[in-house]
């Protein structure tokens, strides 16, 4: 898989390309690129943003920026790019991302993920530019940055050889394993903290016993 971000903070991703399921899943062919959405803007002194018609407070960043920052990229017509390949707009508004995303985006063999800044992209980048636009969750971010990374954190690690252990994706939260439900309690030592015994049943050695209360356990918090 091919993942390109772009955004005014190339720089950032360099810490994520840092964390060890991004670095296995490099070592395994797939890459993660941060692409300068300044270096190729046709405005002047570096220039990306404009006022909003209509008035208000705050700057948006123009399509003509995106546009230039894709076709330099791919080499292509940017408008003809989300009938070829996922372009993800970053935004408060858009679809919420999950795990069924995350396995979803996982199948891609390219991703491109727009990170917005200031009061966000001109809308005409979600219409025509775009073929998904994503919202983390229901909060605004100052920018796309954590959102991307977000995104490929949960995606990277879906990829076969990412995770040190392959059996850590198997059975966590959301998986089929655990119906799509939220993951069990864990425990480590000490057996005893604070007059808090771990349960018995997982020092039991049952391994029976052990799978069905943790089945039971994450069925609970389904139900929380
Ligand atoms: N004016 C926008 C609004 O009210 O929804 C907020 C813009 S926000 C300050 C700047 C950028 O951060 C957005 O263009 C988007 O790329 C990103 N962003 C903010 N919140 C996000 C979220 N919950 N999920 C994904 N991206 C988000």
């Amino acid at each position: 898989m091919r993942i390109d971000v772009f955004t005014l903070f190339p720089e950032w991703f360099a810490w994520v390309r840092e964390q060890r399921h991004v670095r296995n899943a490099e070592e395994l062919g797939h890459e993660l690129r941060a692409v300068d959405l300044r270096a190729t803007t046709p405005l002047p002194a570096g220039k990306v943003d404009d006022t909003p018609y209509g008035g208000g407070a705050g700057m948006v960043i123009r399509v003509d920026v995106v546009e230039a920052a894709l076709r330099a990229r791919y080499g292509t017509d940017p408008v003809e790019l989300p009938a070829e390949r996922r372009v993800i707009a970053l935004s408060a508004a858009g679809r919420r991302f999950d795990d069924a995303l995350a396995a979803e985006l996982a199948g891609e063999a390219e991703l491109t993920l727009l990170c917005g800044r200031y009061e966000g992209f001109d809308e005409r980048v979600h219409e025509h530019l775009a073929s998904d636009v994503v919202s983390i969750g229901p909060y605004v971010l100052s920018g796309g940055e954590l959102a991307a990374m977000v995104v490929c954190d949960a995606v990277l690690r879906k990829l076969p050889g990412a995770l040190g252990h392959a059996e850590s994706a198997l059975e966590e939260s959301f998986s089929p394993a655990l119906e799509g439900g939220p993951e069990y309690p864990h425990f480590t030592r000490p057996a005893r903290w604070r007059g808090h015994e771990v349960p018995e049943v997982l020092v039991s050695g049952d391994h029976a016993r052990i799978r069905g209360w943790r089945r039971e356990r994450s069925r609970e918090r389904r139900a929380d």
